[in-house]
């Protein structure tokens, strides 16, 4: 039995057997007569007999008072990776390293941790020469690519609200102030993003800036290490949210912003009034979002749009594109009685007849649009009328259509101005850091297309981290002769595989399914059945009427709901639609429907659907990704309130275990993170030996490079020479950059 005393730091096992509790940490505040008083993390006593003293652990000494790298806890478990964080948590430090593995917990309040004075403090430092920041990580990045001339990327992740998109403007803010002479082309790097959130982000029940886009910046920097452009990627924005929110969630920001604050005079010419007026504002019955001045950044929208080259015409007419989407929102609609047919009218009103002022085309032909559709049979065009559900889809869809062009648009007008194509002279010295900052794993009460593809991009993103962490690693101790002992991990492969690679997979038959005339979301959902009902990953509906089907990801298993998969991802506009917006006189329309006009009618089976478009994207992404030396920052949402100093365990656990990081903690304990071929070696770090000479003169490459690794690691440190590289740890780096700081 444990002889413990006051003061001493003891792990309890509630042992309540739920799926997310493992042991919490707890100091001995009494020992009396048998019993034991303890107080746990949280503040909560408990008393222990000794009968039940196997609930209790004594505590390494590295989780008394948390540890800045995690490959030194003593306490190698989820109970110990927990309370390290739980504990720099509440002293107000956010950020841990798993080796050079960022972990970045939400602190939910302004710290003083990102001035001018920081900046400076981590300027040209090693990772772990100070406590753990996104500077450092930011500074590394930078580092590394002008040592290694190799482009960089840095993959954020986290659930939505977990700090994603935060960590990334901190790293572009740290970049763009260790980079340069606050050049023009540098403030319009930054400027993008005031934007890109204006019309990608809208308040969720999860974050009141969310993210409804994907992103990945490219950033250029020239020989000298200073901005030269940039380049943005965006993926998949969250249409539906134009025309339908969930309760207590908004809108794009853009549109409330708007209407806080053009003029009088701006909003007379497009009929504008309040955002209360507005159907398409109002679903998620809240226009307001605590804590965001709707006003102020409108201000700052204009400005960054000047910025980045929009002239005030172009300005105008996104104005015009979004007002004509609000009008469209309260057009009302009635059921046509006088015939037998399932048909409806618009209704006569100032919000239709602005619309089609807006658009610029015959009132007449818009109304004819949003209620009938044209047939083609036997080559004699039919017109025949939409029931008034259908007629509701058709309006819809067109104002998603429209929005989602838009924004296509404006990303391209942003690159257009930040991204300088490589000429033949800086094509072989320009170097880049990649910032992805994508949307986290997904998984609510009803999961849609949407979900699909979020998770599967996820799948994609875990695979990167596995490859990277586990599986190249291991393969490469292995290569070079290292002695290892293999280190089990979880592979997503076999799901992704599933979902996207192998043939007949999950996207491929939905694409399929797409593409043929008579298929519906049943027949999909019966081909996934028969193809993929024996797979483990795959999990079948439960009986014929259920239209659901779950996939295991990585991350937990998700239930799709198929109704409607094959209409969004087929996302195409009907040919009156676009015949529409061809008579219309507005040529900025035009010129964002311009792929789809030139396609002709016929879009639905041309135009490439969204998940192959999708697919294609990341798999470019990922090839981008896979020639850069990556750095991974793991964001970590403490509780689901939006709060400060609120940490919940058990979201924690569940966010710590399913992206791996006991497994993690493991490896990166255990291997050797920083490897240099022979020839780099000795040529980078020949000045801490007296004389050594350069790696092409040298005729025993390996033993000169054990000779500088004794000299400065010693003798018996943990680095390993193998048949070509060099092993190291990642303090091992450090010490060497240190000491050739010092020596050169
Ligand atoms: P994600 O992109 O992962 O969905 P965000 O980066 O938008 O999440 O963060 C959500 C919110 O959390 C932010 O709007 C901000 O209020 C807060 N937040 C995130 N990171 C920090 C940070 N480092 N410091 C202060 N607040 C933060
Ligand atoms: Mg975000």
């Amino acid at each position: 039995m444990v002889i413990l005393q006051q003061g001493d730091y003891v792990w309890l096992d509630l042992k309540t057997g739920e799926e997310f509790d493992v042991p919490i940490g707890t100091v001995v505040t009494l020992c009396d007569s048998g019993l034991i008083q303890v107080v746990d993390d949280e503040g909560n006593e408990h008393w222990i007999s000794p009968q039940n003293a196997t609930h209790i652990k004594p505590m390494h000494p590295t989780s008394v008072h948390g540890v800045e790298d995690m490959i030194r806890l003593g306490d190698l478990n989820e109970a110990g990776i927990l309370r390290n964080l739980l504990i720099r948590y509440s002293e107000h430090v956010i950020y841990t390293y798993t080796g050079s593995i960022l972990v970045a917990v939400n602190p939910y309040q302004l710290l003083p941790i990102y001035t001018a004075e920081q900046i400076r403090l981590y300027t040209n430092k090693k990772i772990g020469e100070m406590p753990p920041h996104i500077f450092a990580i930011a500074d590394s990045c930078y580092f590394n690519m002008q040592r290694s001339n190799k482009d960089q990327c840095c993959i954020i992740s986290g659930e939505s609200g977990a700090g994603k998109t935060e960590s990334t403007k901190l790293i572009l803010q740290f970049l763009a102030s260790i980079s340069g002479q606050h050049s023009w082309i540098e403030q319009q790097v930054l400027e993008a993003n005031p934007i890109l959130e204006a019309f990608g982000n809208a308040k969720t029940i999860r974050n009141d800036n969310s993210s409804r886009f994907g992103k990945y910046i490219d950033i250029h920097f020239n020989k000298k290490g200073a901005i030269e452009g940039a380049k943005i990627e965006q993926y998949l924005l969250e249409k539906s949210r134009v025309c339908r929110q969930a309760q207590d969630e908004r809108n794009y920001h853009v549109f409330y912003c708007m209407l806080k604050g053009m003029t009088p005079a701006q909003k007379k010419d497009l009929n504008l009034g309040q955002a209360t007026d507005y159907t398409y504002l109002t679903m998620g019955k809240c226009t307001v979002c605590d804590g965001r001045d709707d006003l102020k950044e409108y201000s700052n929208i204009l400005s960054a749009m000047k910025v980045l080259m929009f002239t005030e015409t172009e300005s105008w007419e996104i104005s015009k594109l979004l007002a004509f989407i609000l009008h469209m929102g309260n057009i009302r609609y009635r059921a046509r009685t006088y015939d037998n047919l399932d048909a409806c009218v618009v209704l006569h009103s100032p919000d239709a007849v602005t619309a089609a002022m807006l658009l610029e085309v015959e009132p007449r032909d818009m109304m004819n649009c949003l209620t009938t559709r044209t047939l083609i049979t036997r080559g004699e065009s039919v017109s025949t009328p939409l029931s008034m559900d259908q007629a509701l889809d058709v309006r819809d869809a067109f104002v998603k259509g429209i929005y989602g062009r838009l924004f296509v648009w404006i990303v391209d007008k942003i690159n257009a101005a930040i991204y300088r194509p490589p000429t033949g002279e800086t094509k072989s010295v320009r170097k880049s850091i990649g910032l992805l900052d994508i949307f986290g794993f997904e998984n609510f009460t009803i999961n849609s297309f949407e979900q699909l593809c979020i998770n599967f991009a996820n799948e994609n993103l875990q695979q990167f981290f596995v490859r990277h962490v586990f599986k190249l690693e291991q393969e490469e101790y292995n290569l070079e002769n290292i002695n290892w002992q293999h280190i089990e991990f979880t592979d997503n492969q076999d799901a992704l595989d599933m979902i996207a690679i192998k043939p007949m997979n999950i996207i491929s038959l939905i694409d399929e399914e797409s593409k043929f005339p008579k298929g519906t979301d049943a027949t999909m959902l019966y081909k996934l059945n028969s193809q993929h009902k024996l797979n483990t990953h795959y999990i079948p509906p439960k009986n014929t009427y259920e239209t659901q089907f779950g996939i295991q990801h990585f991350a937990g298993v998700v239930h799709y709901e198929t109704k409607g998969f094959l209409e969004k991802n087929r996302d195409s506009l009907h040919g009156d639609i676009i015949q529409l917006v061809h008579s219309s006189k507005n040529k900025f329309i035009k010129q964002i429907f311009q792929a789809d006009v030139s396609m002709g009618v016929e879009t639905r089976k041309r135009s490439p659907t969204l998940s192959s478009q999708f697919k294609r994207s990341l798999e470019l992404l990922m090839r981008t990704l896979s020639v850069c030396q990556p750095f991974f920052v793991r964001c970590i949402k403490p509780n689901e309130l939006k709060k400060p100093m609120l940490f919940d365990r058990e979201l924690c656990v569940r966010q710590l275990r399913y992206s791996g990081m006991m497994e993690t903690i493991r490896i990166r304990r255990a291997g050797y993170p920083i490897r240099h071929t022979f020839t780099e070696f000795v040529d980078r770090y020949r000045v801490l030996v007296p004389g050594v000479k350069p790696a092409h003169k040298q005729e025993d490459l390996l033993g000169t490079c054990q000779r500088i690794a004794e000299g400065v690691l010693g003798r018996n440190g943990d680095w390993k020479i193998g048949k070509t590289k060099i092993f190291l740890k990642d303090h091992h780096d450090m010490l060497l950059e240190i000491e050739r700081d010092k020596a050169i």
